[in-house]
């Protein structure tokens, strides 16, 4: 089920990692994620992991709406600081539920409604995401077990039930002034500068 489609060297500014493509076939549809590894998996310790699911707002453009950016970021330097680790990046936007739709429940959001809320209304659960491809990924690069980046409990009995222990769960805690709850606040400060 699980194809690797290329593997190359990853120089970033956080370190020097492999980066892998991955492509594999869940259900109906076919997923896609782009994989970052540092330093010997197999054997050894449980590796630091983060399971990141692609937020092109957050990522890229570093909106305040979400702190997944910060999450990320946070990741690839505790894994640089461990030299060791690797970084799940799922190729499926808003949590499964599409770019343009999470733009969708952004503009729902803003009349009043909770994340939850939006995506019911857009017709979609609250989280779509399943952990069989990070998983069989997982057992690719031989690992068995992670210390797993997350400030979610939920994802823990997600990644055991696809077959990976978590020895450990490490949240991933960014500044609260990144925080979605500060944005309207920090947007502010931030144009204040500005003038
Ligand atoms: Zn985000």
């Amino acid at each position: 089920m699980l194809r690797k489609i290329a593997e190359a060297n990853f120089p970033s500014r956080f370190g020097h990692f492999r980066i892998y493509g991955f492509e594999g076939q869940y259900g109906d549809a076919t997923e896609e994620c782009v994989v970052l590894t540092m330093g010997e998996l197999a054997g050894g310790d449980p590796p630091l992991l983060r399971i990141h699911s692609q937020c092109l707002t957050g990522d890229v453009f570093h909106s305040l709406r979400c702190d997944c950016r910060s999450q990320l970021e946070l990741s690839l330097n505790l894994i640089a600081e461990e030299s060791r680790g690797i970084v799940i990046y799922e190729h499926q936007e808003g949590r499964g539920i599409g770019l343009l739709n999470k733009l969708r429940a952004y503009e729902l959001q803003d009349e009043g409604l909770d994340t939850v809320e939006a995506n019911e209304r857009l017709g979609f659960e609250a989280d779509l995401r399943s952990y069989a491809m990070p998983a069989d990924i997982l057992r690719y690069l031989g690992v068995k077990s992670v210390r797993l980046l997350s400030n979610n409990p939920d994802k823990i009995a997600a990644l055991e039930r696809a077959g990976i222990e978590v020895a450990e769960r490490i949240p991933c805690v960014v500044a609260p002034h990144e925080s979605s709850q500060g944005y309207l606040h920090t947007k502010k400060q931030k144009m204040g500068h500005l003038l």
